[in-house]
């Protein structure tokens, strides 16, 4: 029996059989055998594969020789070249059908050998061709590798996926009914893959460091996504002690849910807003059955990660109606596409960015990108003319990008309205206050935003300056760093003073401690996981403002995060003991 120590970062526990993905960076691909009669659509898996890394080499080809020069594009040429000689790729289509290996695992077995091979020749012209190898055989993998809905859809029974690292679309790829948990070596504690897992409603383990390296394919293994644990070949003492501890997880969950239909509304009587955090159309009624009165966050851009092609105006439409439809006339909040950083576009550019969490992400992506921008904001009021619709766009940094993005929806006003298409004229268009910037400047912003969502996830990782997806630096993503407590102080504080409303969505708005923090610094909307809504419900009608007032102020004067959290699960722990219960204590 082995026991590793992660993040936690969705909750739940499961018992099951481990299942290894191969590790699409080509560092960890094991051997993995398939079933005789998949033989066939293995070698067309890895056919198909192979076409599409042609095709995708041709596009670089032609940018290439476009930008650089045909001398420069060559090196490309001979890429296609190499995906397309017999003597050099034949070899895996036959390691598949001799030995009944995946595709992956052939891929990475027969480019090692032809590496070493080409490593070990005097001819220096040889040599240099080690790393093109290397190229071709990721782009091979990530070709293969890309859609963990073909790797999953591939399980014989529910397993439990282990794997280097995850992307949002991979995960928000699984085929549902085949993954009971998940956990990875990397990640941190906000990234969009914990997010998607959440919404999955999946448990999950993040940074677990040696995970893959340490499980074998097929053995028992617990994810504990309440304490962030992982059991590796557990003894029956450990599954007899989990499975008492599922059921007790099972009758508290339960408790909970008898909450879910009272109001939110404080012990002193100041009504609450809960509202959820949703990523696909289907959570919608999640969040109404789990005591919310509407969305606060859309986060539409999983319609780009979970589909084969980049939505069009109709698809945006279709899935923005079905939401407003499940919700009845309660509010709905849709974010404009905040691709980047760790969604979507590094996975698919050929030059990926340095430092991608900085870079062309969200509304600068947006902005980059006016035609698929457009697009989404002419389905957005479209929508709009069916049910309550707030626009909110991400990552606003400067007031100029806020303009931007509002000219556009204006464009987008006026051109439904030259084809008579109905809309909500007077739609709100709010942001997200989710960098520093924004937060220092919130008075200026609330002069021209209608409302503002804190978007906690990013304005601790900018403010910190710690990236929310690194497992190295976890302990250092401190959402109760007074830094960050100030400057929602400060956010909370400009748009009374503007009279503008603002909420938290960020994963900190779920936490019962810092829920108390928000409402004690005068939030009274907060938008969370929809299966968080009830605790969260039990926290608020538990608490009174004024108690809630008397511990930010207190909490403000402190000097250091561990204290600010150490202070806060003291006063939480003994006003609503309930919100600990359940859960174990070293979380
Ligand atoms: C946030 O940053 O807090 C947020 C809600 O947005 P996302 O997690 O999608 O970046
Ligand atoms: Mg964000």
């Amino acid at each position: 029996m082995k026991i590793l120590k992660g993040i936690p970062v969705s909750p739940g526990i499961v018992i099951g059989r481990v299942r290894v993905l191969d590790d699409a960076k080509g560092r960890r691909i094991p051997k993995r055998v398939i079933e005789p009669d998949q033989i066939d659509a293995e070698v067309e898996r890895f056919e198909t594969a192979r076409n599409a890394s042609i095709a995708a080499l041709m596009e670089v080809h032609k940018t290439a020789a476009e930008e650089m020069g045909e001398e420069t594009a060559k090196i490309f040429l001979f890429h296609i070249g190499a995906l397309s000689d017999k003597a050099l790729v034949g070899p895996i289509s036959e390691m598949i059908r001799a030995e009944g290996v995946a595709a992956e695992f052939a891929v990475a077995k027969v480019f090692r050998d032809w590496t070493e091979r080409f490593a070990s020749r005097t001819d220096a012209a040889f040599r240099t061709k080690v790393n093109d190898l290397q190229d071709l055989a990721d782009r091979l993998l990530n070709h293969l590798m890309g859609g963990m809905g073909q790797a999953t859809a591939r399980f014989t029974e529910p397993g439990i996926v282990a794997a280097r690292d995850l992307t949002p679309s991979q995960t928000a790829g699984f085929e549902r009914s085949k993954v009971l948990a998940m956990a990875t070596d990397l990640g941190g504690p906000t990234s969009h893959t914990a997010i998607v897992a959440r919404a999955l409603g999946l448990p999950a383990v993040v940074g677990c460091r040696r995970l893959t390296f340490l499980a074998n394919d097929g053995e028992m293994i617990i994810v504990d996504g309440d304490r962030g644990r992982i059991v590796l070949d557990p003894d029956d003492d450990t599954i007899e002690e989990y499975r008492a501890r599922i059921t007790q997880r099972e009758s508290f969950t339960l408790s909970l849910r008898e909450t879910a239909d009272l109001p939110a509304v404080t012990a002193d009587g100041v009504e609450i807003e809960l509202l959820g955090n949703i990523e696909f159309p289907e959570e919608a009624e999640a969040v109404l059955e789990m005591g919310g009165v509407g969305v606060g966050l859309y986060r539409t851009e999983f319609l780009y990660l979970t589909g084969d092609h980049e939505p069009t105006e109709e698809d945006h439409y279709r899935v923005y109606k079905r939401c407003i439809d499940a919700l009845g006339g309660r509010p709905l909040t849709i974010r404009t596409v905040d691709l980047g950083a760790d969604k979507y576009t590094q996975q698919r550019a050929e030059f990926p960015e340095r430092n991608p969490f900085l870079g062309l992400r969200s509304i600068r992506y947006c902005l980059q990108n006016m035609p698929m921008f457009k697009t989404q904001l002419r389905a957005l009021l479209r929508a709009s003319a069916h049910g309550p619709v707030k626009i909110m766009f991400p990552l606003i940094t400067t007031l100029h990008e806020f303009r931007q993005a509002r000219h556009l929806l204006n464009d987008a006003a006026e051109d439904l309205d030259e084809l008579g298409i109905p809309h909500d004229r007077k739609i709100p268009v709010g942001m997200m206050v989710e960098v520093p910037s924004a937060a220092v400047m919130a008075d200026a912003f609330a002069q021209e935003a209608d409302f503002f969502s804190i978007g906690t996830n990013d304005l601790v990782q900018y403010t910190l300056a710690v990236d929310r997806t690194n497992e190295q630096v976890a302990s250092l993503y401190m959402p109760t760093h007074p830094a960050v407590i100030k400057l929602i102080r400060d956010i909370a504080r400009a748009a009374k003073r503007r009279e503008i409303p603002v909420s938290c969505c960020g994963e900190s708005a779920g936490e019962p401690i810092y829920a108390v923090l928000l409402l004690g610094l005068g939030l009274r909307t907060l938008s969370l996981t929809a299966s968080g809504i009830p605790a969260l419900k039990q926290v608020v009608r538990a608490v009174t403002i004024k108690q809630c007032e008397q511990i930010a102020k207190k909490a403000i004067s402190l000097d250091s995060e561990t204290e600010v959290a150490a202070y806060l699960r003291d006063q939480v722990r003994t006003l609503v003991p309930e919100a600990f219960r359940g859960y174990t204590d070293d979380r």
